[in-house]
């Protein structure tokens, strides 16, 4: 225990202030193997307190060499974002506030917060104004809110509550997808009962975007309810879905769209990208994610759904001890307070709209462009640099802020290749990229979506594979 609080927060700070500031020096990678770090953190269970201060430091020093350098401007593994400086603050307030934000009640500053932050999203991303909306710890529970008010509309508009009388016996709910789905959407099928044998693959395209001739003929010939899950942002290749007239055939067959946007949906904030998303806001329900593009912590997920009713009777519940807000009449006539737990699949949770409210502030509509602009150039420049080098293949160029390359090995054996190289860059601290399989081969996948990365860091990223493949 340590009583003088500004101290340590003080002390804190300046720990934190120095993790970042060396984020342009220190290898990418993390160094320390997972015995190195067991050895260090795995203390016996502590009978006694300590010092704060001392807890603290410790635990900078005891985790130094085991943390990602994903933070910073040289990591394009999988698709993680970093934090804003506003947003990070903002962070360190939602904690140090404490607030629960379950409910208004609770908490009435950040449940406006999360309103005004809410409606602000929908404008930025071309959503529906009357459109709901939830603040998730993730696109995965995003998914989990979005398919559950699929669920309760689809069910609902053949005379089945589901909330009532859960699955058994209620018509089976088919979902469309093009394959290329993100394994969340085969989770958040799993945690809803639909069951994964309901999940079937229309097909797609070189790049990963549904087969619309094929997803027509799966549309007619199921005779249940639907959903059809689309993809704003394709994990590997950052392609998007033909919304527009994908969209058109969903709406003729009474089917629910739900469009994954995880990072993609962010394309909506610039001129230059906004095209890609054609018509996407005709459909259902949507997700994306805060800590992704947007460059907020992590525990940042959003959903927004087009049937209010339907998410709101899939998510709201009542007890007898709490204080409701739209039980409570309002004293000067104004709009009844939104509690959050009528919206989202948690009870008890962070008041994680205030980094996102921050974020929006900090960047502005322009500034938000300005980073999704950044990423992409920074993506296409990657993709093209190191594909121009000796024994590269370009797999896919970037759509936007993903691009796909392959190693070719003189024994053709260039899934072993790709592999090897990968882990060479990876151990060498200069940059980081991830694998992945594509249409049945390895692949080095690159993804641009921390709004450090600049034009250093790319010469960097290039200069690090060319020493490699030479
Ligand atoms: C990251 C990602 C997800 C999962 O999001 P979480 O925020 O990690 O739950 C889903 N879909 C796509 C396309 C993603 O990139």
């Amino acid at each position: 225990m340590h009583v003088d609080s500004r101290e340590l927060l003080e002390r804190t700070a300046a720990h934190a202030a120095e993790f970042l500031a060396g984020l342009g020096s220190r290898p990418v990678a993390p160094g320390g193997s997972t015995a190195a770090l067991r050895e260090a953190l795995g203390r016996s269970l502590p009978e006694e307190g300590m010092d704060d201060v001392r807890v603290v430091d410790e635990l900078v020093r005891d985790t130094a060499d085991g943390l990602l350098g994903s933070a910073g401007g040289r990591f394009f593994g999988w698709v993680i974002g970093g934090g804003v400086p506003a947003a990070l603050a903002a962070d360190w307030l939602t904690a140090t506030w404490d607030q629960n934000a379950a409910m208004h009640a609770c908490g009435p500053a950040v449940a406006v917060v999360e309103e005004v932050t809410g409606e602000w999203l929908k404008e930025l991303l071309g959503l529906p104004g009357a459109a709901s909306f939830a603040f998730t710890t993730g696109a995965q529970s995003a998914h989990v809110t979005a398919l559950a008010a699929a669920r309760h509309k689809l069910l609902a508009d053949r005379g089945w509550d589901v909330e009532r009388r859960g699955l058994a016996g209620s018509p089976a709910v088919r979902v469309l997808t093009s394959g290329h789905q993100h394994a969340s959407i085969d989770r958040a099928v799993r945690l809803l009962g639909l069951g994964t044998d309901q999940l079937h693959a229309v097909g797609a395209d070189a790049e990963g975007r549904i087969d619309l001739a094929a997803l027509e003929r799966e549309l007619a010939a199921a005779d249940g309810p639907v959903m059809v899950c689309l993809q704003a942002g394709e994990i590997n290749t950052g392609s998007f879905d033909p919304f527009e007239e994908a969209c058109a055939l969903a709406a003729a067959r009474g089917a629910w769209v739900h469009v994954d946007g995880a990072f993609g949906l962010w394309a909506a904030v610039s001129d230059r990208h906004r095209h890609l998303l054609s018509e996407a806001g005709g459909a259902d329900s949507w997700t994306t994610d805060a800590h992704k593009w947007l460059n907020v912590p992590f525990d940042s997920g959003l959903v927004f759904v087009r049937h209010p009713s339907a998410h709101r009777a899939a998510m709201s519940t009542r007890a007898s001890y709490l204080v409701h807000a739209d039980d409570t009449a309002a004293e000067d006539g104004t709009a009844p307070a939104r509690d959050q737990l009528d919206w989202n699949p948690e009870w008890s949770r962070r008041a994680r709209a205030v980094p996102v409210y921050a974020a929006i502030r900090s960047l502005g509509r322009r500034g938000i462009a300005a980073v999704i602009d950044g990423c992409v150039d920074h993506a296409h420049r990657l993709v093209a640099e190191i594909g121009s080098l000796p024994g590269v293949e370009v797999l896919a160029r970037p759509v936007i802020n993903q691009g796909l390359v392959r190693f070719t090995a003189a024994d053709g054996d260039h899934d072993a290749r790709t592999d090897r190289v990968i882990g060479l860059v990876q151990r060498g601290g200069a940059a980081w990229f991830g694998g992945t399989t594509w249409n049945g081969v390895r692949a080095m996948r690159i993804s641009v979506v921390n709004w450090r990365t600049d034009d250093q860091d790319v010469d960097r990223a290039v200069a690090a594979v060319r020493a490699v493949v030479g």
